[in-house]
């Protein structure tokens, strides 16, 4: 028999009865702390089942870009559900799928020329990892030998275990060490907390002349670099110094590495440009890109590469260069159709250009926030912000995490209508880009007061 649905009405919080388990939750709090459960959202704004409204600060971790329930995006999926939902891209195509990879190479940094697609950022890192160590065995000889790779030290690329084997964030990645290969890490340029102990403005770019003897001495075994450019942001918002992708583009250049560039999260406008390797004048070898990809809307990903990185798996099929990868769901008709409405409206609406306006609002805003006595930093990049919580500001020493003091702000915040997600005690804003100004303001005010009360100032 089956057992008895719990009655939810009028309730406006997950259960710990109810049958999900939840994702980087730890269940037996649930019942404290449950999950708020929405119903329908509207624009930039979220809403309960009890109809109570939120903004959404976070866009829906990350990937919502023109607000939710949005006619343009709406209509599309409408339009091309009537036509086909899915149909596979093993041994066929779709219209929408080839339409979408087309406009994705012609707004990508010119150089990527072909589109391979899955449904996650982390499935998108697993390809662009494994093309790369294909690529390289594929060229033969002492090339075979080039099957590791490079990382930074606190990045995120996923929850696979290729994806985690390439991550650093010791929280999540720890428990699995051992299911995972080994790569080589470079320390991530974090400025703030500077991994060389050197203080911003007086450290003569220390951290950039460590990178070349790396890349020298590993240049016969590493295939590529992988990357979060510009941002590390599962790390807690880590806004790289100007010219370190640049620097590294250039090395993996002299030292025939691959660049892998994982723009899961800053990709379309988090930055302020449309990707963020455009703001350093970058080309990757390959591109990784999700989130933001269909608006928000629907699982997609893609994995961009160079004709030359492509054209290293041609050959005739018995010498087996095919790359021997492909999710069931590829290039899902309904998630293409909202990549490519998405990627029009960045251009009917002038998207980036009106960014501009609001990247300097948030900077005006964050400028109070950065004065609480315990802010320890606040970090930003286009519309991308971390406001980081220090017991002491003048040691940076952070709070007891027992605490959970990142977690205390949001829970706040969300009583008064802000969604947030917290990575430990920094605060993240990440709003869809459609925000409007004084909808900036309402949030920073909100974390500027919900911090100061959390913080007992
Ligand atoms: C979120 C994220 C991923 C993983 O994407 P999923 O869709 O959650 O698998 C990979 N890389 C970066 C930089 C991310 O922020």
């Amino acid at each position: 028999m089956r057992g008895k649905a719990p009655d939810r009405a009028g309730s406006a919080g997950g259960r710990a009865e109810d049958a999900i388990w939840y994702p980087f939750t730890q269940m037996s709090e649930l019942e404290r702390t449950p999950p708020l459960v929405i119903e329908r959202g509207a624009g930039n704004y979220l809403f309960d089942e009890k109809g109570k409204k939120y903004l959404d600060a976070v866009s829906s971790l990350w990937t919502n870009v023109h607000g939710h329930n949005q006619p343009d995006l709406n209509r599309a999926v409408r339009k091309q559900l009537s036509k086909v939902a899915h149909s596979t891209l093993l041994g066929q195509s779709n219209t929408a799928a080839i339409k979408l990879a087309n406009r994705l190479v012609g707004i990508a940094p010119k150089g990527l020329s072909k589109v391979f697609y899955s449904d996650s950022g982390s499935t998108a890192v697993e390809a662009a990892l494994k093309i790369a160590y294909q690529y390289f065995r594929q060229k033969g000889g002492a090339f075979r030998r080039k099957r590791r790779f490079i990382s930074l030290e606190q990045a995120y690329h996923g929850d696979t275990l290729g994806s985690v084997s390439v991550g650093g964030i010791d929280l999540f990645h720890r428990v699995y060490r051992a299911l995972l290969f080994d790569t080589i890490k470079l320390p991530a340029p974090h400025c703030y907390r500077c991994p060389y102990g050197r203080e911003p403005g007086s450290c003569g770019k220390y951290c950039f002349g460590e990178l070349e003897p790396v890349f020298r001495r590993y240049k016969d075994e590493a295939c590529a670099v992988i990357i979060e450019p510009l941002v590390q942001g599962a790390a807690g918002i880590l806004v790289h110094p100007p010219g370190y992708l640049k620097k590294i583009r250039e090395l993996c250049s002299r030292y025939n590495i691959l660049l892998i560039a994982d723009e899961v999260a800053v990709g379309f406008g988090k930055t302020g440009t449309m990707f963020a390797c455009g703001q350093e004048g970058v080309t990757p070898d390959i591109l990784a890109l999700a989130k933001g990809l269909s608006g928000g809307y629907l699982p997609l990903a893609a994995t961009l590469v160079s004709r030359e990185v492509h054209d290293g798996f041609l050959g005739e099929y018995t010498d087996f260069r095919t790359f021997f990868h492909g999710h069931t769901y590829t290039g899902n008709a309904l998630a293409c159709a909202a990549a490519l409405a998405n990627i029009e409206l960045f251009e009917r609406e002038d998207v980036i250009e009106k960014l501009r306006k609001k990247i300097a609002r948030l900077a005006l805003d964050l400028e109070k926030i950065g004065r609480l006595k315990h802010v320890g930093s606040v970090r930003q990049k286009g519309i991308i912000a971390g406001i980081e919580l220090v017991k002491d500001k003048k040691t940076k020493a952070p709070y007891p995490t027992r605490l959970r003091m990142g977690n205390r702000v949001i829970l706040m915040a969300r009583e008064k209508g802000i969604i947030l997600r917290p990575l430990g005690d920094i605060i993240v804003l990440m709003p869809p880009l459609s925000i409007k100004p004084a909808e900036i303001d309402r949030i920073c005010e909100v974390v500027h007061d919900c911090i100061r009360e959390s913080t007992g100032e």
